[in-house]
């Protein structure tokens, strides 16, 4: 059965370019409730921990400079079907391969600085989510 929950971060180039609340203002009209949601910064060793999946590629170096190059908004979100119907809002990974009205096609500025994550499963949901938030930090 699929999860209720999915895990986001509102990257850094969106956060900077102020688009944190168009973003969480489209979350929200598609029927995420937010359980849980904060502001904060990662070093780039946090950083590496999150994508650790991603070391073995040729953009982690880079991936890691980039997400801890400035603040960004963490929220665990919660909808029926929630990490697949999120993923859908969200578009492609490259901007330029999503889908009109998506958020990266809205927002993303390139393959890297795509202004949004979402867990790609349940099971990296749960641990995405814990890798930020503990049980008392979240109100639902
Ligand atoms: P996602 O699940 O759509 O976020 O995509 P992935 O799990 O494949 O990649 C994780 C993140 O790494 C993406 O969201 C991008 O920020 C970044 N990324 C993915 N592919 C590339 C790439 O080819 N080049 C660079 N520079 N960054 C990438």
């Amino acid at each position: 059965m699929a999860s209720n929950r999915t895990f986001t971060m509102i990257k850094p180039d969106a956060f900077e370019a102020g688009n944190s609340g168009a973003i969480l203002k489209m979350i929200e009209e598609a029927g995420f409730k937010i359980v849980a949601m904060k502001a904060t910064k990662l070093t780039p060793e946090l950083a590496g921990k999150f994508y650790e999946v991603h070391q073995e590629r040729p953009f982690y170096a880079d991936l890691c400079k980039y997400m801890s190059s400035g603040p960004i908004i963490a929220a665990i979100l919660e909808k029926d079907n929630a990490v697949e119907d999120f993923r859908a809002l969200i578009g492609a990974t490259n901007p330029a391969n999503a889908a009109e009205g998506t958020i990266r096609k809205i927002f993303a500025k390139s393959i890297e600085a795509n202004a949004v994550h979402g867990s790609d499963s349940d099971e990296n949901a749960a641990i995405e989510g814990s890798f930020y938030f503990s049980q008392t930090e979240r109100v639902l």
